[in-house]
């Protein structure tokens, strides 16, 4: 285990204290979401549960992984041989949290008939910290955001007008796959009118010239997450529509407004609220459905959350997505979407490094 993974141990024991009934002390917290034990541990296997008391570390797993488990130093490390709930529930005492928003109704009744213990709704505990990234982390994502920009630059090479949103798609995932790295979410590729859908699934349709296509993509290497969104357009700059041009503009605007207003200490509905204001006094404020951004990391999408109700404090470290966008139903669309690192006066680092003036391609 690296230092830098022992400490987060540490830093979640240290949030017993105050994880209870009304703020009061838990005697242990029991962690079965697998990102989060992964975080804790770096076991990358399908079953593994953490339980970590002020005193315990405590990794449970069953016969499988019995050698994988040898590599995680820093835990006591038990194989559960018989019934998995039950050989969990021997090791719980006093006051326990879990993860009640991973953890089935069912699983937890059980887990409650199995123990003694006062079993108490305890989640996102791990998530919270998660939400703060330390140096090995950051590199990891901008490992992947340097790749997804890589492939940014060879698809504008490539060209997109003739070929089909689908067959983008696949030379995208296939380059992922040749560099060791897989997507981290399924790709979007969004010409013409599909753009007017921020989650468009690439289909047959053949690009056009004279289109903004957009391309949301990330990679997940060495087990962290990219992702970043630019909106291209085909043919030459003659062929492509006011409408079109005027809405690319406008965003990019909304991005780089957005991107100002992150700092440590801002609320998410504030830095959201600076590029959808942008977008409303332009005309288009029904056409931006969706939040800013969110938080990214070992999963494509985590705390933080960027949007009109969100009531996250940004802190210093946090990696999350500036992503506004313009969406014309029948038409076309624009998204924009940089990867940064939340500094205390503002973003410390944009991972995303591919220009985001219009290229035509
Ligand atoms: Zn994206
Ligand atoms: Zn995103």
């Amino acid at each position: 285990m690296s230092p830098a993974s022992a400490n987060r141990a540490e830093r979640l024991a240290d949030r017993l204290a105050g994880a209870g009934e009304d703020g009061g002390p838990l005697d242990g917290y029991l962690v079965t979401e697998l990102t989060n034990v992964e975080y804790l541990t770096g076991f990358t296997g399908t079953n593994g549960a953490c339980l970590v008391t002020p005193e315990r570390r405590l990794f449970l797993t069953d016969f499988r992984y019995a050698e994988r488990a040898k590599e995680i130093d820093g835990w006591e490390v038990e194989i559960v041989s018989g019934q998995w709930l039950e050989g969990l529930a021997k090791h719980l005492t006093g006051q326990v949290g879990f993860e009640d928003d991973h953890v089935t109704v069912r699983t937890a009744d059980q887990l409650r008939e199995a123990t003694d213990a006062k079993l108490l709704a305890a989640g996102g505990q791990v998530e919270r910290l998660r939400r703060v990234k330390d140096a090995e982390e950051i590199e990891r994502i901008a490992a992947a955001a340097e790749m997804t920009d890589r492939l940014y630059g060879l698809l504008g090479e490539h060209g997109l007008a003739g070929r089909t949103e689908a067959a983008v798609d696949a030379w995208l995932t296939g380059w992922m796959r040749e560099q060791g790295a897989e997507p981290s979410f399924p790709p979007i590729v969004a010409s013409g009118p599909n753009g007017a859908s921020p989650h468009a699934e690439p289909g047959p349709r053949e690009i056009g010239r004279g289109e903004l296509v957009t391309v949301d993509m990330g990679v997940k290497l060495d087990g962290y997450c990219s992702d970043c969104t630019r909106t291209f357009a085909t043919g030459s700059e003659s062929e492509l529509d006011s409408l079109s041009r005027e809405i690319y503009d406008v965003t990019l605007r909304a991005n780089e407004a957005g991107l100002a207003a992150v700092r440590a200490g801002a609320d998410g509905s504030e830095v959201d609220s600076v590029s959808r204001e942008l977008i409303r006094e332009a005309g288009y404020g029904e056409n931006f459905g969706h939040g800013l951004g969110h938080g990214v990391g070992l999963e494509i999408h985590e705390a933080p959350r960027l949007g009109p109700s969100s009531e996250d404090e940004l802190i210093a470290g946090e990696v999350v997505t500036v992503e506004p966008g313009i969406y014309i139903p029948g038409e076309t669309g624009v998204r924009i979407e940089d990867l940064v690192v939340v500094g205390e006066r503002g973003v410390e680092r944009n991972l995303s490094s591919f220009p985001k003036e219009l290229s035509f391609v």
